[in-house]
């Protein structure tokens, strides 16, 4: 029999959603016993692939580049998870969104900087108005609160997932 398919997606975030995902430390082990990891900042693979059965999606979604990927990875995924406070929220990203792009952009790449102030045109990628967070652009199936969430509740989730649960991460927080 196959193994569930698993991903992880990092958009506008810190990458600590991930560095928490790594604290299970031998915890890994038995979840990627149960599940083939296809697509992560954490591996090598290039294209996100079609078929996922659960993704969890760090960071909140910025930029046009946040947008088109955070679509496509909705359409290939069974179960999306809102993975950590930026993609809950928006959290830490979100904060810039009362101050617009131009003057955004200015404070960053101009008043801030000596040599050749300008606005980058190339490479980075283009800012949307605001930060959002990941259920106001797609459907989110689970959130998973936490800035960033604890390696336990990050293996409930997935442990609970892996075994056709509902998966309970009130109960992970307060202790089961
Ligand atoms: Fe970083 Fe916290 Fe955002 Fe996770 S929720 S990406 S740890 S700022």
């Amino acid at each position: 029999m196959n193994k569930p398919r698993v991903a992880t997606v990092w958009l506008d975030g810190c990458s600590g959603c991930h560095m928490s995902l790594l604290d299970m430390d031998e915890r890994l082990l038995d979840i990627f016993e149960r599940a083939d990891l296809v697509y992560s900042p954490l591996v090598d693979f290039k294209d996100y692939p079609q078929g996922v059965d659960v993704c969890l999606v760090e960071g909140a979604v910025s930029s046009e580049e946040d947008l088109h990927k955070i679509r496509m990875v909705r359409e290939r995924t069974k179960t999306l998870v809102a993975f950590g406070d930026c993609a809950v929220t928006s959290n830490v990203p979100g904060m810039r969104n009362p101050i617009g792009v131009p003057a955004l952009m200015d404070r960053a790449y101009r008043e801030n900087v000596t040599i050749n102030p300008q606005i980058p045109s190339q490479v980075v990628p283009k800012l949307l108005p605001t930060s959002q967070p990941v259920h106001r652009v797609v459907n989110v199936d689970v959130f998973l609160p936490g800035c960033p969430p604890s390696a336990d509740l990050i293996y409930t989730l997935l442990d609970d997932l892996l075994a056709g649960r509902v998966p309970d991460v009130a109960s992970a927080r307060f202790g089961r």
